[in-house]
């Protein structure tokens, strides 16, 4: 969930159907993340760009933590 399910107005963001700038908001609604035109009738769903961020985002963590676990191991062994 990336978005509260108040609408926020998405800076710098154009309507790919009347090519206006900023007038996308977005918003969440049932766990699900849109966003919409104040200007037009364009609305889409955002499911695709937020599953890919949540995942890079988790190998990240996982990478950071498995290089801090070595470092730790290592330092006992050379004081010894
Ligand atoms: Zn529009």
């Amino acid at each position: 969930m990336a978005y509260s399910t108040k609408r926020r107005f998405m800076a710098g963001a154009v309507c790919p159907r009347c090519s206006t700038m900023d007038s996308i908001v977005v918003f969440n609604l049932d766990g699900k993340d849109f966003r919409e035109c104040v200007n037009c009738d364009f609305k889409e769903e955002m499911r695709l760009n937020i599953a890919t961020g949540e995942l890079q985002t988790r190998v990240n963590h996982h990478e950071e933590e498995s290089q801090a676990v070595q470092v730790i191991n290592i330092i006992p062994d050379k004081s010894n």
